[in-house]
């Protein structure tokens, strides 16, 4: 065991519920929760503040080294100090994340970044990567996967609750996309580690989905 307690690898395609489940497992462990996916969303919007949207822009590899991404200890996402939890959720953003998060440059940032903070244990991450290359040694590494209906159906309710308005044939496409981009991509794709353990999540919901997921972190703490 780490000094903190294990690591937790949660990873998974697009509104899989992923970071929900990271959040509450972290909760009832009394664990922190890493969510990647607001990492990339952050460095999305701190080149977007820069005026930078195309992914292929030369300032992007500097913009990554400067960038200082960080979380507080209830788990809001700060951008050079800031809390951006809400700013990160516009699907805009969803979208420039998921073009940067190609590039090289951001990755390894992103990367080091994570392993500074989870190397102790005592954490939960969740993302598309974190059993395969940030933490391939994580204690326990689970991959949920759901239809792309039913995940459609859980962002549109989870956006609307927020206020923001959109339609859900949009989302639907949406969310392929970026599955067939996190997929395809030549640097860390989207897939499940060897030792991971899959979870569909289609019919069930978030507190069956998180039980199921504790369970499994208390048999692995023994
Ligand atoms: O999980 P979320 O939808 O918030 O992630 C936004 C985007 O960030 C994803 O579409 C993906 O391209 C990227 N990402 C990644 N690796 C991670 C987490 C997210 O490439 N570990």
């Amino acid at each position: 065991m780490r000094q903190n307690g294990i690591i937790v690898a949660i990873d998974g395609p697009t509104a899989s519920g992923k970071s929900t489940t990271a959040k509450l497992l972290a909760k009832k462990l009394g664990y922190l929760h890493i969510n990647t996916g607001a990492m990339y969303r952050a460095f999305a919007l701190y080149c977007k503040q820069w005026d930078v949207t195309n992914p292929d822009d030369g300032q992007v590899a500097s913009l990554a080294e400067r960038v200082y991404i960080d979380f507080d200890e209830a788990g809001n996402i700060l951008l050079e100090g800031k809390d951006v939890t809400d700013e990160v959720q516009a699907p805009e953003i969803a979208v420039l994340a998921s073009q940067f998060s190609t590039r090289a440059e951001v990755r390894e940032k992103m990367v080091t970044l994570q392993q500074e903070i989870g190397n102790e244990g005592g954490v939960v991450l969740d993302g598309r990567d974190i059993g395969t290359v940030v933490f391939p040694d994580a204690e326990l590494k689970v991959f949920l996967v759901a239809s792309a209906e039913a995940r459609a159906e859980r962002r549109f309710n989870e956006l609307s609750t927020k206020g923001i308005k959109v339609d859900i044939a949009t989302l639907t496409k949406e969310i392929e996309d970026r599955d067939k981009r996190d997929s395809e991509r030549k640097l860390s794709p989207l897939r499940k580690a060897e030792d991971a353990i899959e979870l569909d999540t289609t019919s069930l919901g978030i507190e069956e989905q998180v039980e199921k997921v504790v369970v499994l972190a208390r048999k692995n703490l023994g």
